[in-house]
């Protein structure tokens, strides 16, 4: 079987480092904020070229915690609008509805399963503070309309950038575009911690100072609260192994760029329709990390099993659109015909930086083969 994902061969490469970090943080007996969170944060900062990492307890909280950060600033408040892709993990919308306030779903480009800058300005109201672009699947989401719009209606850009550390924009990286950026060490993420963590990055110093607090129960000293925090923390160990495997990121992104190239230039299939770069035309790149490889066929659950019977694993993201699932039962009767359209067809093949040569030559074989 070809795994869509294999996580132990991912951190087997860097067992020997992570097995010795793990010892010294028992040694150490010191377990949450302490110096290898300090650490990690500051070359989180550096390798994003951002003032600012705060390193918090999942990607969902890093998220939830702007938004948080900025209604305690009096920028928001609830019931205002943020602009959100329809497309996106669930974790982007819980992130602004746990804070009470409004997800405006806008549609995403058919080709580059990103937010359509283009369709931006007339989901724009009075009441709207913030467009959060998401990174989908590793792809970067930005472009100089964008920063005009938010310019022009004065709107914070938040970037949801648990899919594409790493990648980069007109020589900027992801997580320095926008205002400010959640980031997801999911196990299966890119940078993939050995369970759950996240953070934000920022420039802004006062937005990382309150996230701070807010991250440590709304507090700056101990038994002091200033705000109505949570308790979302990285744990040193945690922040230990991301330190390690944030020094072989570009590596492994590079490895997973080259695994794309052999799947693009090498699969070559009517019924299959391949993932395009946006912007391939315009004088910026807009750079890929890949953390998902998604493909496009129209009859899925056909290819699936054909797949799954070749003994290739492959999984969907996402099979169900968040207007679609019962959590949002307000937001049933949305019309979003390219979200619907892309759930209803898209399929991610295996991709990481541990896939081997034969492997991709025979994923790419089957589906040749397929019709
Ligand atoms: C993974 C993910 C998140 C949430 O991260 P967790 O660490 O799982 O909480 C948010 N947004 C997107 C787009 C993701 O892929």
């Amino acid at each position: 079987m070809i795994k869509f994902l294999d996580l132990q061969a991912i951190n087997q490469q860097y067992a020997h480092e992570l097995k010795q970090a793990a010892a010294e943080v028992i040694d150490s007996g010191w377990y949450l904020l302490g110096g290898r969170v300090k650490q990690f944060e500051a070359n989180l900062a550096s390798y994003c070229d951002t003032k600012h990492a705060i390193g918090v307890a999942n990607g969902l909280d890093a998220l939830r915690l702007i938004l948080k950060a900025y209604i305690e600033l009096g920028i928001m408040n609830e019931g205002d609008e943020v602009i959100v892709p329809a497309n996106t993990y669930i974790a982007s919308i819980l992130a602004i509805t746990d804070n009470r306030l409004k997800p405006v779903f806008v549609e995403p480009d058919i080709n580059s399963f990103n937010l359509d800058i283009t369709k931006i300005e007339k989901a724009i109201t009075p009441k709207t503070k913030a467009i959060m672009v998401v990174h989908l699947y590793g792809q970067v989401c930005w472009s100089f309309d964008l920063e005009n719009l938010a310019k022009k209606y004065n709107l914070k850009i938040i970037e949801d950038n648990a899919q594409a550390i790493g990648a980069i924009w007109n020589g900027k990286k992801t997580g320095s575009l926008g205002d400010a950026a959640g980031f997801s060490f999911y196990p299966g993420k890119n940078l993939g911690a050995l369970g759950d963590s996240g953070a934000v990055t920022t420039n802004d110093e006062t937005l990382a100072d309150i996230i701070r607090a807010l991250a440590n129960y709304g507090s700056r000293i101990k038994y002091q609260n200033e705000f109505q925090g949570l308790n979302s923390r990285l744990d040193e160990i945690q922040a230990a192994f991301l330190d390690i495997k944030l020094k072989y990121i570009d590596q492994e992104n590079q490895k997973r760029r080259w695994v794309a190239n052999q799947y693009l230039s090498g699969i070559n299939n009517r019924e299959i329709q391949l993932p395009k770069i946006s912007g391939d035309n315009s004088l910026v790149t807009v750079d890929h990390v890949w953390h998902l490889f998604v493909i496009k066929t129209s009859n899925r659950s056909k290819l699936h099993e054909y797949l799954n019977g070749k003994g290739i694993q492959t999984l969907i993201h996402y099979p169900i659109p968040p207007n679609k699932q019962n959590a949002y039962k307000e937001f049933a009767n949305l019309e979003l015909p390219i979200t619907d359209e892309i759930h209803e067809s898209v399929l991610s093949l295996p991709i990481s930086s541990v896939i081997t040569k034969d492997e991709i030559v025979k994923v790419i074989e089957v589906i040749n083969q397929y019709a």
